[in-house]
């Protein structure tokens, strides 16, 4: 049993009197319902993914103490939202918008600011407000999961369609897709794959972008430039907005599928993999995200803790996870290709040929055969989400320790062998170095890869928490001297990331930052996320 802080206090957002956020926080349960007005006065439970905590991150890398909320709040519709940032401006209290909170391995529910009051989005407003069987889109609220989704369109029968999902379904399609998440199928690019916002202002006001400006449209979900800039980006990664309605296109149902699975046994085999994917990755003959994977987290996935294998510390040994892979049906190697091919058979032949022979050109590379992997093998989970249907398999290897924790490093390269074997080897050498694990997932959406180093750790041993952030920040200044930069980080890492996006004297800071003032002068709204303070924090010592 994990000791709690023992707490009966709520922490008080800085730099309002005790008694007045209470006389504030009464005020709003006043408009919105004593029910959806939660103080933050109990011990602080960690829950586990499918019922994760709203009031701090689950998996804290730092004090538990530090990022927690003051309070919860649950609105249940635009209108409610709008009220809370009304009342937010009144009484200057920060506020964090979370869809579901289950963004673990980047801060999950917590604020960046400690006391601030999250907005659970989710838990109320939760409607698929439409999906269209011929234009082939939906509408969601925040609080809808890929599983909602999902059953959704099976239950009104739309064989045709398929939604795309990330490696566990229970988080939210709108809350995945404006931290730019990503998924497996051919639309696994969430932001790509959006069309139209509904956001309410730091000030209060409603904006529909896209065709939603225009007054009677049927085209909001089918078109998402309107007419003039293009300003949804500025409501991902950002704190100038809460978005309560997104729109996406959803994938037709491709008349088939097939995944496989290619090992390569050697560490450099990266390099020529990669100059094979890349080609054929534009071209979309292989057309889903490559998910090139290192083999330790085949022993992780298998549902084992790590001393399951090996009882020592320090880094896990290589002779170690190749004792287990061969005896495993992918055999020792260091190197896993999990991909699908998509079309009715003869399509889909066409591309698996033309695969099979790239593939097989690195020396050693060998195909698994999925009729000779058991139902339970992960690579069956792989399958499903590449076709579409959540999972939550992909779980496993968190508990790889006990307690299980993990922080994310997700540098961007061009998808180029050099820059593959360049971040590897880079990323192995801190690996050793910090004695902890990584499992490495090179991601390649279509032009660029995207490393994703988890790093794991025991949330109860306060050694390897302190080791996995610094190794982070160690990653990140390298990764910025070698000229790459993060997708997504962390909230304790972003001032860091967003620093090292600098050319030109920061100038894209000081855009942001001045799009912050103007957007929300009182710096309501979750100050801090992706680096941007609001005038009122700026450089007051809350930066890290
Ligand atoms: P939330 O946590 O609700 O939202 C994410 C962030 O966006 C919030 O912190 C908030 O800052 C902001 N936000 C949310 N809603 C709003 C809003 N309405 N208005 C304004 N800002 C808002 N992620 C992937 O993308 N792909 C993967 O394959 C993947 N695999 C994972 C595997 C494992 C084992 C684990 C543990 C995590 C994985 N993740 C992955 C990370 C994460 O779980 C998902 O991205 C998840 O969808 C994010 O949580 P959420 O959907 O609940 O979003």
């Amino acid at each position: 049993k994990r000791p709690r802080p023992r707490r009966c206090l709520p922490v008080i957002p800085q730099g309002i009197e005790r008694s007045r956020f209470f006389f504030a926080i009464d005020e709003l349960s006043s408009q919105l319902g004593n029910e959806n007005v939660e103080v933050n006065d109990k011990p602080l439970d960690d829950g586990w993914y499918m019922e994760p905590p709203n009031t701090h991150d689950g998996m804290a890398i730092t004090d538990e103490e530090e990022l927690v909320a003051s309070a919860v709040v649950y609105p249940g519709s635009t209108d409610d939202v709008q009220k809370i940032v009304h009342w937010a401006n009144k009484y200057l209290i920060p506020l964090h918008p979370i869809s579901m909170g289950r963004n673990f391995g980047y801060g999950g529910a917590a604020p960046r600011v400690r006391g601030a009051v999250v907005i659970d989005l989710g838990k109320r407003m939760n409607k698929i407000l439409d999906i269209n069987p011929d234009d082939s889109t939906c509408l969601v609220e925040p609080g809808v999961s890929y599983y909602a989704l999902y059953e959704e369109v099976q239950r009104r029968g739309y064989k045709h369609l398929w939604i795309d999902v990330p490696d566990l379904g229970g988080g939210s399609v709108l809350g995945n897709a404006l931290d730019h998440g990503v998924g497996y199928t051919p639309y696994g690019d969430h932001w790509a794959m959006h069309s139209g916002l509904e956001v309410v202002k730091p000030t209060g006001e409603v904006v529909r972008t896209g065709m939603g400006a225009l007054p009677g449209n049927n085209t909001w979900q089918v078109f998402p430039y309107g007419f003039g800039p293009f300003i949804d980006g500025i409501f991902s990664q950002s704190n100038y907005g809460i978005v309560t309605k997104m729109g996406f296109g959803l994938m037709p149902n491709p008349g088939g599928h097939e995944s496989f699975l290619y090992t390569f046994e050697k560490e450099d085999d990266l390099e020529q993999l990669v100059e094979i994917v890349r080609p054929l990755r534009i071209a979309m003959i292989l057309e889903n995200a490559a998910n090139i994977r290192h083999a330790l987290q085949v022993l992780a996935l298998s549902g084992k803790p790590r001393s399951a294998f090996y009882g020592g510390e320090g880094p896990f040994p290589r002779e170690k996870m190749n004792e287990y892979l061969k005896n495993h049906p992918y055999g020792a190697c260091t190197w896993l290709y999990f991909g699908t091919c998509y079309g009715p058979k003869e399509t889909r032949q066409l591309k698996l040929d033309i695969i099979h022979r790239q593939f097989m050109k690195v020396p050693g590379a060998r195909r698994i055969d999925p009729k000779v992997l058991p139902p339970s093998d992960y690579f069956w989970s792989r399958d499903k989400i590449a076709s579409g249907e959540p999972d939550l398999e992909e779980l496993a290897w968190v508990n790889w320790r006990p307690n299980g924790g993990h922080i994310a490093f997700s540098p961007v390269a061009p998808t180029r062998g050099v820059d593959a074997l360049r971040l590897w080897q880079m990323a192995k050498k801190h690996w050793i170095a910090s004695g902890l694990d990584f499992f490495l997932d090179f991601v390649v959406g279509l032009r660029e890869l995207h490393l994703i180093v988890e790093c794991v750790y025991d949330r109860d041993d306060l050694k390897q928490r302190s080791t996995a952030l610094e190794v982070m920040r160690f990653l990140i200044d390298e990764a910025a001297q070698k000229g790459y930069g993060e997708y997504r980080t962390h909230l304790l890492l972003s001032d860091q990331v967003a620093g090292t996006y600098s050319w030109n004297d920061n100038a894209l800071m000081r855009f942001n930052e001045k799009l912050k003032d103007c957007l929300d002068p009182n710096g309501i709204l979750a100050p801090g996320r992706s680096g941007i303070w609001p005038a009122r924090y700026r450089g007051r010592g809350w930066e890290v």
